[in-house]
């Protein structure tokens, strides 16, 4: 198995889970707008939940939820908020077929190295039911680097991005449209929000 990671950017996790739990604050629209696409009850994987905010919201709403993040403290931070079991699942460790409605991964693939993210992407299509729903969010950019906290970003551009996820397989649909914001570093950057459908058919 080959592994889809940077070892400087979990240990950040790790070593910055409970700042980064501190500041992360929890951004309703889009999420509510993937929610109302999903039937009632639908079950949905997070990758690379963070402190769990996301995951809080999903399960408020009365989702099926699988919280996850690829490092074990921020599992913690993530559990503690959740008052339930966090697992730690790297995406490259991603190994379900057809179980989920839903994958949501905001603001987390963005750390995937850029060879590697054809083979997650696979990885999350192929553990969606057919017709099923993700959303992923990225830092936009023409090629990879680090921020001053010394995190990996694969700064996708929007032709980019679509290879990589037509090299996972078919989408019925793909969505991605940009807006700016800050992350954990403060630094205003311009994301990329992509969502993509799988076929009823495959
Ligand atoms: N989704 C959360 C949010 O919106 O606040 C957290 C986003 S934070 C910027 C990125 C998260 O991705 C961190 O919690 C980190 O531990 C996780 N992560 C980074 N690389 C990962 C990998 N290869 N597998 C699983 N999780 C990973």
């Amino acid at each position: 198995m080959t592994t889809a990671f940077d070892p400087e950017t979990l240990a950040f996790y790790q070593g910055n889970a409970a700042d980064y739990a501190a500041w992360s604050k929890h951004r309703h629209v889009r999420l509510n707008g993937f929610l109302a696409a999903l039937p009632q009850g639908a079950s949905i994987l997070e990758l690379g939940c963070g402190a769990g905010a996301d995951s809080a919201h999903m399960l408020a709403q009365g989702f099926d939820v699988r919280p996850t993040d690829g490092s074990p403290q921020m599992a913690a931070q993530a559990a503690q908020k959740l008052g339930r079991a966090v697992e730690t699942l790297l995406f490259h460790q991603l190994d379900a077929e057809a179980l989920y409605d839903g994958v949501w991964a905001n603001a987390c693939l963005l750390h995937v190295p850029r060879d590697q993210l054809g083979d997650v992407l696979a990885r999350i299509r192929r553990a969606l039911k057919p017709g099923g729903l993700f959303y992923a969010s990225y830092k936009a950019g023409d090629g990879e680097g680090r921020d001053k906290l010394s995190r990996y970003y694969n700064y996708p551009s929007e032709a980019w991005l679509r290879d990589r996820y037509a090299e996972a397989g078919a989408w019925a649909s793909l969505a991605i449209d940009a807006n700016e914001d800050r992350g954990f570093d403060d630094e205003l950057v311009s994301i990329l929000h992509v969502t993509a459908r799988r076929p009823t058919s495959t």
